[in-house]
């Protein structure tokens, strides 16, 4: 009996999903499949695909054990087109299905590719609205609607006020303001205990996965093991249990500390679960506003941690499906250095960067401040070209997918959208790492020298960047106070800014070698090797 074919990608491992509302365990066959393209469009972190080929046949298994019909197309199994458009043809073709069943993908990409699936079966394709999120994209229009400007704070003020979270009685935020995010700035203070981490020993199927990722994929930027990620609904859960236990209410004061040798500190580490569909967005707000309300957290970690994924979360996604496709396209800084090799090698004497990479390297993770204001800010200070930048991030990370990754970096991190998402670029001397971490005392570089070869060089790059850009920046009515500072400054002190500046770059790149074309990652193969001989 011909039924829906139901097309679950690989990050829509969530039981609610759209498409697969009203399923038909008699007549219809979910369809999943691990594509080739889909695990190299960029060279992603080994942890990150092993992730989620494992996320992926987890679900099927539940789903199987449901009862459902899953047609399940392995990376290896002979006659796989290593795409998502052949994949569906010959599961049409298998199965004869009347109509295809989709819900909205998580990147533009896949979706300009979507919007033709149904010319090529020959067949009605129903894409339904992924409603895994607070806000649909058309609430978030109205929201931008006759604003020339976006700012995070107005947004997560109406999600509060709409969804009612933290609200009082009379619906006004919970203790009378609401963001309590100058408490939320504190360093780690020396002998401060952190949560254990929480891990999952691999299973059966996940080892069989590592097999395969090993394989095809090691000689990818990062470490595949040792691998604790968890693969299930019930593990993400125990995952965020863990955290809300352990760490939330420390979360807020601890937010943007950064310390040697602790990866994760009060941090969930739970956004590859998020973005994969493992956990709900809105369970875990209900989940921390409940911890508030029983008095075991306070209001600043609840409602810090509130902000990120009502906030920050669904304000970036906002942006991404207004502004596509010409969002990628600016470059308000005129930014064009490519990115340095150190980021994919961690070799460089600068303990902030050398900490990060080398982390990033090893769990596929950072935290916010780290990809900020140490990857991000060296970038920026540099000017990097924003889409080598972005390539970085979306390769690196366990949570990266286009909508998420593209706003943070492009706008919050890069400034290349001139000022849309965020109101100014977060650039900062090495005084800033120095506050909020203890890289620096371990650093060959003196982040109290501003100038001159020992001192830090995010100091002299600071200012450097402030005089490069000083025709698009000066008129930031919030970077006035930086630019009296630099009128003032004496000629001969910013010129050895300048001078600095040039020598570093000269260092870091060697000759002519700033204007080389962008690597798509480290070169680690020849040019002209294809991508299948690579893994071969
Ligand atoms: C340059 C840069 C690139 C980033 N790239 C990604 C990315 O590819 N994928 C991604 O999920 N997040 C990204 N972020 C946001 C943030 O850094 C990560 O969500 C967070 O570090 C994930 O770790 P966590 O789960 O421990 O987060 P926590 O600090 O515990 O925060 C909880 C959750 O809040 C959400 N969140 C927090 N900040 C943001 C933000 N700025 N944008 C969106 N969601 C947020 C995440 O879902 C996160 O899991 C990026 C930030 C920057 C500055």
């Amino acid at each position: 009996m011909p039924g829906t074919l139901r097309f679950v990608l690989g990050d829509q491992l969530s039981p609610g999903l759209s498409s697969l509302r009203g399923l038909d365990k008699a007549a219809d066959t979910v369809l999943m499949a691990e594509v080739w393209d889909e695990a190299t469009y960029v060279r992603h972190h080994p942890k990150k695909i092993a992730f989620l080929f494992s996320a992926m046949r987890h679900f099927a298994e539940d789903l199987r054990r449901q009862g459902v019909r899953v047609d399940y197309v392995r990376l290896d199994q002979p006659g796989n087109t290593g795409s998502f458009r052949g994949e569906l043809l010959r599961a049409v073709e298998r199965h004869r299905p009347d109509r295809v069943a989709v819900t909205f993908p998580g990147e533009w990409r896949v979706w300009e590719d979507m919007r033709g699936w149904g010319d090529v079966c020959g067949l009605p394709v129903e894409i339904a609205e992924d409603t895994r999120f607070f806000c649909p994209p058309e609430r978030f229009r109205a929201h931008a609607q006759g604003r020339k400007q976006l700012r995070m704070e107005f947004f997560y003020r109406e999600m509060r006020r709409e969804h009612g979270i933290l609200l009082d009685p009379d619906g006004e935020p919970e203790g009378g303001q609401w963001n309590f995010d100058a408490e939320n700035r504190k360093s780690l203070p020396r002998g401060q205990p952190v949560p254990p981490r929480f891990t999952v020993a691999p299973d059966a199927m996940t080892a069989e996965v590592l097999d395969l990722v090993r394989r095809r994929f090691g000689n990818h930027f990062g470490d595949l093991e040792p691998f604790g990620f968890a693969v299930t609904a019930a593990d993400a859960e125990a995952a965020f249990e863990h955290f809300v236990r352990h760490a939330l209410p420390l979360f807020g004061d601890y937010q943007d500390a950064m310390a040697m040798g602790q990866d994760t500190l009060f941090h969930s580490v739970i956004g590859q679960y998020l973005n994969c569909g493992l956990l709900d967005p809105r369970a875990v707000c209900r989940r921390v506003e409940t911890e508030y309300r029983a008095g075991r957290v306070p209001l600043n970690a609840a409602e810090g941690y509130i902000r990120q994924v009502l906030g920050w979360r669904e304000y970036v996604r906002g942006i991404y499906w207004l502004k596509m496709p010409d969002y990628a396209r600016t470059n308000h800084l005129g930014a064009h250095r490519p990115l340095p090799d150190l980021y994919w090698t961690g070799e460089t004497p600068l303990r902030c960067l050398a900490e990060v990479v080398g982390q990033t390297r090893r769990e596929a993770y950072a935290h916010h401040i780290q990809r900020l204001m140490v990857t991000g800010n060296f970038a920026l200070l540099l000017g990097v070209e924003p889409a080598q930048v972005e390539e970085w991030y979306l390769a690196v990370y366990a949570d990266a997918y286009e909508w998420v990754e593209l706003p943070n970096v492009h706008g919050m991190v890069m400034h290349a959208d001139g000022g849309y998402l965020g109101s100014k670029p977060y650039a900062a001397s090495g005084k800033y790492i120095d506050r909020m971490s203890d890289y620096c005392g371990r650093c060959s570089f003196d982040v109290a020298r501003t100038s001159g070869p020992d001192a830090c060089p995010m100091n002299y790059l600071y200012w450097n960047f402030l005089i490069e850009n000083e025709g698009k920046l000066r008129g930031n009515p919030r970077m006035g106070m930086i630019y009296k500072t630099l009128d003032k400054m004496a000629p001969a002190k910013r010129d050895g800014f300048r001078a600095d500046s040039a020598r570093f770059l000269e260092n870091l790149y060697g000759t002519g070698s700033v204007t080389k074309p962008a690597l798509s990652s480290p070169d680690l193969f020849a040019a002209g090797t294809t991508r299948h001989q690579e893994d071969a």
